[in-house]
C-alpha cells in the first residue's frame, strides 16, 4: 500500500513496536477541517468496496483494534461506521472472560466470532488481552502467557491462509491525554457511565502496560497480519488514520463481482 502515511505508522515485521519513540500527538502536518472532509470522503468509497466483498464471498476482513481505556477504541468504530454497510460488519467487545470461556483456552472466544467469508469483523479488545492486561496482572504465570505470542502468531496465519485479511490498530494515547479524558467521564454524568473504578487501577499500571504492548505489537506484528500503531490523542488525526487504512486495506483486496451466472442468461421474470 502506497501511502506514506500508512508506511509511518505500520510497524515492520521483524521491527520493533518502538511506541516510546512515536508520538501519540503527531498530525503529519494535517489540519483538522481538511482532515475531516477528507475522511468523509474517503469513507464514501468504503460502501461499494464491502458490496463486492460481500458479493464475492471468498474473504473476510478482520480489523482488531487494542488500546488502554480512554483512547478512543468506540469512537473509531463508530467513525469507521459512517462508510461501512451495518448489515455485513460485526463489531465484538471482550470483556473478561466469563462462564464456559473461562474453561477454555484463550483463542476459543475468539476464533468463533471470527468475520465469515464476505464479511468485514471489528473487535473492540481481542484476544491480546491475553498477552497484555492477563500478564500485566499475573492472572497467569509468565511461563503461560510467554507462549501465547507464538499461539496468537499461528492462530493469525491459518486465518488469514484460510481467506481473513487482518489488520490491527493499536490506537496510541499519552498518559496526560488519558488523564484528561478519564477526568471529563468523572465530571460530566452524561459520560460517567463509561467509567469504571478499575479504569484508575490500570493506570497506575501504566508503565508495566506500555512494556506490555511494547512486546505484544514486537511479536506479532507479521506479513500476514501487521499493526499499525495509530496516533490517538487528536481525534481527527486518528478517524483519518484509520479511514486511510480501511480503503487501502479494501482497494488492496480488490474484491471482485462473481462471473455472470451462465445459467441465468436469458431468464425472464414473469
Ligand atoms: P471497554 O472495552 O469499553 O473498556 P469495559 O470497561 O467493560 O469495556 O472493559 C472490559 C475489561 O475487560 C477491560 O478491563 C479488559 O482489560 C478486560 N478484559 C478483556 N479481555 C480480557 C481477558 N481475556 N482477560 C482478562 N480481562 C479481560
Amino acid at each position: 500500500m502506497a501511502d506514506d502515511v500508512l508506511k509511518k505508522v505500520l510497524v515492520e515485521p521483524g521491527d520493533k513496536a518502538g511506541l516510546a519513540k512515536r508520538s501519540p500527538t503527531e498530525d503529519f502536518g494535517w489540519d483538522k477541517e481538511s482532515a475531516k472532509a477528507e475522511t468523509i470522503k474517503l469513507l464514501a468509497k468504503v460502501d461499494a468496496l464491502q458490496t463486492r466483498l460481500a458479493a464475492e464471498r471468498s474473504r473476510g476482513l478482520l480489523f482488531v483494534i487494542q488500546a488502554m481505556d480512554a483512547a478512543g477504541k468506540d469512537g473509531t468504530i463508530r467513525s469507521m461506521h459512517a462508510g461501512l454497510n451495518p448489515a455485513g460488519v460485526h463489531v465484538h467487545g471482550f470483556k473478561a472472560p466469563a462462564g464456559r470461556e473461562t474453561g477454555m483456552d484463550f483463542l476459543w472466544r475468539i476464533h468463533e466470532v471470527c468475520p465469515a467469508r464476505g464479511e468485514i469483523g471489528i473487535f473492540n479488545r481481542s484476544h491480546y488481552e491475553d498477552v497484555l492486561v492477563v500478564r500485566v496482572k499475573n492472572f497467569v504465570p509468565r511461563s503461560v502467557w510467554s507462549k501465547r505470542y507464538e499461539h496468537i502468531r499461528n492462530f493469525e496465519k491459518l486465518l488469514a491462509a484460510e481467506g481473513t485479511r487482518i489488520v490491527k490498530v493499536h490506537l496510541q494515547i499519552s498518559k496526560e491525554e488519558q488523564r484528561l479524558r478519564l477526568q471529563d467521564r468523572i465530571d460530566d454524568p452524561t459520560e460517567q457511565w463509561k467509567f469504571r473504578l478499575g479504569d484508575l487501577d490500570d493506570r497506575k499500571l501504566w508503565p508495566q502496560f506500555m512494556r506490555a504492548y511494547e512486546d505484544a505489537i514486537t511479536e506479532t506484528s507479521t506479513a500476514y497480519a501487521p499493526w499499525y500503531i495509530v496516533p490517538g490523542d487528536r481525534k481527527w488525526v486518528r478517524n483519518l488514520v484509520v479511514a486511510r487504512l480501511l480503503v487501502a486495506t479494501l482497494e488492496d483486496m480488490n474484491p471482485q463481482f462473481p462471473p455472470p451466472d451462465e445459467s441465468l442468461k436469458g431468464l425472464q421474470v414473469v
